[in-house]
């Protein structure tokens, strides 16, 4: 087991995970030559936990930067808490394997820190990311996730994954896998959007009687310009309240939506390519939010989501149409 670390918590299988990583997801124009610098400055900051997915087409990008600072003798392997996630097209359990290996080759890796199921919503195999056909439907496959599940064990068995979780799931879903016969290894983690305008205390209250830790996504509100996020939603960063909350600590409006979740016991992701923001989203362990802050901040929640996931609005296990 690794040396337990400052910042970080110890995960239902034992394994420590850093409570605020960098996250990867831009917009495809910009996803792949600014993250490796990102990265970089990142680890120099002290960020050790990386987020990222097949999806995101970046992943390679982001090894070289993590090399090079291991290389320099910054980091170590070890140090470094690096996620991925499976993307929907390869939810075939005889899939999960080959292709957890084929991503360990090209990023040249024995294992990840995190493997997760990235969405509860099987695609048809294949090499498009979004299969449609000639109509533009989204081409659903019937994989039942519980069978992902087991072959994401057989991966963490492997040594190809130190921890496995679960994103996007929603509680029942999670249920399914809890209460699934023969179960060998919960998920760690629920990886959801979560932030002050969803706060989600339903479902980080059921994580947290299972001892599955929530990891937020979207925390500032993610980026209007990525293909998937909603057009026109209030900004969450603009919103005067936290600005007022911000202003009496003398910090900003995205350290006080950072620090908000590490003080309920969420483990915080946020993404940023631009030096500047790297730094300040990192400085959130040197102050303290009252509890006062913290009820008015719970007051900010309107259930309001950024990513819809329209795609997959059509399939039985589509998770948002649950209330939580
Ligand atoms: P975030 O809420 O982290 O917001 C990122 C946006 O905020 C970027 O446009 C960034 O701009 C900007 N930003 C960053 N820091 C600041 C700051 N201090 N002040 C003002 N603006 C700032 O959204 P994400 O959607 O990126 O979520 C975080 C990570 O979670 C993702 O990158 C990904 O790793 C993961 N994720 C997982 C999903 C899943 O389905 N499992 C879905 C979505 C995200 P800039 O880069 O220009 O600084």
């Amino acid at each position: 087991m690794r040396a337990i670390r400052p910042f970080s918590v110890k995960l239902n299988d034992g394994y420590f995970m850093p409570v605020l990583g960098l996250g990867t997801s831009a917009p495809h124009k910009v996803a792949k030559s600014p993250v490796e610098k990102a990265v970089e400055k990142a680890i120099d900051v002290g960020y050790r936990s990386i987020d990222s997915a097949y999806i995101y087409q970046n992943e390679e990008e982001i090894w070289r930067a993590i090399r090079k600072k291991i290389a320099s003798g910054t980091v170590k392997r070890e140090d470094i808490f690096y996620a991925s996630k499976l993307w929907c097209t390869f939810f075939r359990p005889e899939l999960v394997q080959i292709y957890l290996e084929e991503s360990l080759r090209k990023l040249q890796l024995s294992y990840v820190d995190l493997f997760l199921i990235h969405f509860p919503v099987a695609l048809k195999p294949g090499k498009d990311i979004f299969p449609k056909d000639t109509d533009g439907k989204t081409i659903f496959d019937t994989v039942d996730f519980c069978t992902t599940w087991e072959a994401l064990e057989k991966c963490k068995d492997a040594g190809l994954a130190k921890s496995i979780g679960v994103s996007n799931f929603n509680c029942r879903q999670l249920n399914m896998i809890l209460n699934k016969p023969g179960l060998k290894y919960k998920p760690v983690c629920n990886q959801v959007e979560c932030h002050l305008y969803l706060n989600q205390n339903k479902l980080l209250d059921f994580c947290k009687s299972k001892d599955i830790a929530l990891v937020a996504f979207g925390i500032l509100g993610s980026d209007p310009e990525k293909e998937w996020v909603s057009k026109n939603y209030p900004v969450i960063l603009e919103n005067p309240v936290i600005n007022a909350i911000a202003e009496k600590h003398q910090r900003t409006p995205a350290q006080v939506s950072l620090r908000y979740q590490l003080q309920r016991g969420v483990i915080a992701l946020v993404k940023s390519f631009t030096e500047k923001r790297i730094e300040e989203n990192f400085q959130v362990f040197d102050f303290q939010l009252t509890p006062e802050d913290m009820k008015t901040l719970d007051g900010l929640n309107r259930n309001l989501r950024y990513f819809k996931d329209d795609v997959f609005a059509d399939h039985p296990d589509y998770p948002f149409n649950d209330e939580y």
